[in-house]
């Protein structure tokens, strides 16, 4: 994508707009969620998707305890619980 300059204040309430050609060149919709990090001095948004906290993979996710774990790592956790030396 061609780099794209936009100067916006932020509010009193810590809002900030992003401008209307950013989020339709990036097919930004209402209620997707965003996360924000931070890296030095700059703020990082990043499409929220969830991912296993093991293995990063997005695909048949489970809940357990709040995060996300897929099938493949769920069955290697418990192969190791089924190990002696534990
Ligand atoms: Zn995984």
């Amino acid at each position: 994508m061609e780099s794209m300059g936009f100067i916006r204040e932020i509010d009193k309430m810590g809002r900030i707009v992003i401008p209307k050609e950013v989020r339709d060149a990036l097919h930004i919709q209402d209620k997707d969620k965003y996360e924000i990090t931070v890296e030095g001095e700059e703020i990082i948004l990043r499409k929220f998707s969830k991912k296993c906290v093991f293995c990063g993979t997005e695909k048949n996710l489970k809940d357990f305890n709040g995060k996300s774990i897929c099938p493949d790592c769920a069955s290697k956790i418990s192969e190791l619980q089924r190990c002696k030396s534990w």
